[in-house]
């Protein structure tokens, strides 16, 4: 089997939607690929911001809950994701412009990483990268392209017991330790990390807190990822079809919930043009039917155009 391809994505829980999509679109200059509904109930958003492209590897979700309860990070949970820039340079743009912001904002390490929250508290990490993975990146007129964020680095994850994860992580599905707790998934495409720290206290699922982080794998080996992974210990549910990838689920030894997703599935344009993906809403094709019904109960979101770059042929 060919080895896993870095994150593929990590999908969260927002309470807040039209802030959400204030910070991740305008703040972080994200491109808002997606707006569909959660396939397991459709009267809330799904959403989805990532690179230019929708690319595995870049692409962080939201499920929509309005009005959740804050949830608190713990044991079992991913507490930080870790994103890739290009330079200092960049750490320096993101702290200015993020305490412009009013969040919380801090250097970290000897101050090559920043570390901010999200409105509800999400934490996030900067790290200059010299991973030489492509650089996954939106276009935005809020954030010049040298400072754009490039794709997920890491995520940190907290567990009450990290040999039984580590494990996991090694036998069922072909992480390599590169440091005491540094794991990597590196494919052929890129990789990704995880970073494990000890935790005593369980978190609280909520806003603001990681749902899942998943795994990209390629579709024609789904089958023997699932069959590798029971081998290992872990109850994966069946494949399931999510239109633009194919998805199999199931808890690590200490009780993150994981997903293996397929690099080479339809991508987020199979339903819509390139040029515009994630304006209108992208219904499923068997929720299509239920447009009418469902558009009208879901929470009015900011228009992500204006900050969008102006397209080439109303230039001039
Ligand atoms: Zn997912």
């Amino acid at each position: 089997m060919r080895p896993i391809e870095g994150i593929h994505h990590i999908t969260l829980i927002t309470g807040d939607a039209p802030r959400n999509v204030d910070f991740y679109a305008r703040v972080l200059g994200l491109r808002l690929v997606k707006k569909t509904v959660n396939q397991d109930d459709p009267s809330v958003y799904h959403l989805f911001y990532s690179d230019e492209d929708g690319s595995p590897g870049a692409d962080i979700t939201f499920f929509e809950y309005p009005g959740a309860a804050p949830g608190r990070t713990g044991a079992g949970m991913i507490s930080t994701i870790v994103h890739r820039v290009a330079s200092e340079e960049a750490l320096d743009f993101w702290e200015a412009r993020l305490a412009g912001e009013g969040g919380a904002v801090r250097r970290e390490g000897e101050g090559e990483r920043l570390w901010f929250a999200d409105p509800e508290g999400m934490g996030h990490e900067l790290a200059v990268s010299d991973s030489g993975d492509p650089a996954l990146t939106a276009r935005s007129r809020e954030v010049p392209e040298e400072f754009a964020l490039r794709g997920f680095e890491a995520a940190r994850a907290l567990v009450a017991e990290p040999s039984p994860s580590e494990t996991f992580l090694s036998e069922g599905l072909g992480f390599a330790e590169l440091e005491r707790h540094d794991w990597e998934a590196r494919g052929e495409r890129r990789g990704g990390r995880l970073l494990l720290e000890g935790s005593a206290q369980r978190g609280v699922q909520g806003a603001g807190t990681v749902h899942h982080i998943a795994w990209g794998v390629y579709g024609d080996e789904m089958e023997r990822w699932r069959e590798r992974v029971m081998g290992a210990g872990a109850r994966p549910t069946p494949i399931i079809d999510r239109f633009y990838f194919q998805s199999v689920y199931f808890r690590e030894p200490n009780g993150i919930l994981y997903e293996l997703a397929t690099v080479d599935g339809a991508g987020f344009d199979a339903d819509e043009p390139r040029e515009t993906m994630g304006e209108r809403l992208s219904l499923p094709p068997r929720f299509e039917a239920m447009r009418a019904q469902v558009e009208p109960t879901l929470t009015p979101l900011p228009d992500t155009s204006r900050w969008r770059p102006v397209p080439a042929r109303s230039r001039s």
